[in-house]
């Protein structure tokens, strides 16, 4: 089953296309990687997803239901959760107080306490610091502080976007590790990377993106690692 479908998208900044008639598929319970270099579209593509960009045409389809131009409140109601660039969270606010704005939709408030602890299970450092302020914690830290945050709305399906930008090798293997521990509870997940590597190991599909356009896609275990940095290249 497909969990989210985007046929023909079309994405504008002023006159500026940003995304040219981008198709894709996301099967439900998978990893799927967009891979791509700086300005290939990656992050518009999922702020289209989540509502915070709203495409000029094309369709997007999620559990069954016409997506397209919801607003973005709407978009983490329905199940679909951002995590984004750089680890983004509120600086002045703990740990603990970052993870319940997470839960702000009321289905997800209902369950506040349960998403919590299944939280501080997948990060125990996050239990340890909950009355810390966020902007007092790592890099890492704070990559899963926003991986929790996005957890908090109880979403199927999870968008990452570029999680492992300026974190130590270490800290990245730890922190894939756990987004495979997330998918293997039955939720979704879309990696945005610019890693042709370690993309291609963590997904099952892949689709590569060069100038707004799907240049490249296909089974991940089924591409190069050549052929994929040679269409992420444009050669
Ligand atoms: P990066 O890894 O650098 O984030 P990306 O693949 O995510 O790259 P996008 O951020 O989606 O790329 O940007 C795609 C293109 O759209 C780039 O050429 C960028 O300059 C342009 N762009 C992005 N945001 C805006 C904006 N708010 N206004 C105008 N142009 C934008």
């Amino acid at each position: 089953m497909i969990i989210l479908r985007i046929e023909n998208l079309n994405v504008f900044y002023g006159d500026f296309q940003a995304i040219r008639n981008v198709s894709l598929e996301i099967p439900q319970g998978s990893v799927v990687s967009l891979i791509g270099a700086n300005g290939a579209g990656k992050s518009t593509l999922l702020k289209a997803v989540s509502g915070l960009q709203k495409p000029a045409a094309g369709k997007i389809t999620y559990s069954g239901a016409d997506i397209t131009g919801l607003s973005p409140d709407k978009i983490v109601a329905a199940g679909i959760s951002m995590v984004p660039e750089g680890g983004r969270v509120f600086p002045r606010l703990t740990v603990l107080e970052n993870l319940l704005v997470g839960s702000y939709t009321p289905k997800a408030r209902k369950k506040r306490n349960t998403l919590l602890e299944k939280v501080y299970e997948l990060f125990p450092r996050l239990a340890e610091r909950s009355r810390q302020l966020a902007n007092s914690l790592s890099g890492g830290e704070r990559q899963m502080l926003a991986i929790g945050r996005a957890l908090m709305s109880d979403p199927r399906l999870i968008l990452f976007d570029e999680i492992s930008l300026g974190l130590a090798p270490r800290v990245i293997k730890d922190i894939y590790q756990r987004i495979k521990e997330i998918n293997r509870t039955g939720t979704t997940i879309v990696l945005v990377e610019q890693d042709v590597k370690r993309s291609l190991k963590a997904s099952e599909k892949s689709y590569v993106l060069l100038e707004g356009k799907v240049v490249l896609a296909g089974r991940s275990k089924e591409l190069s690692e050549e052929e994929v940095r040679k269409a992420y290249f444009g050669l």
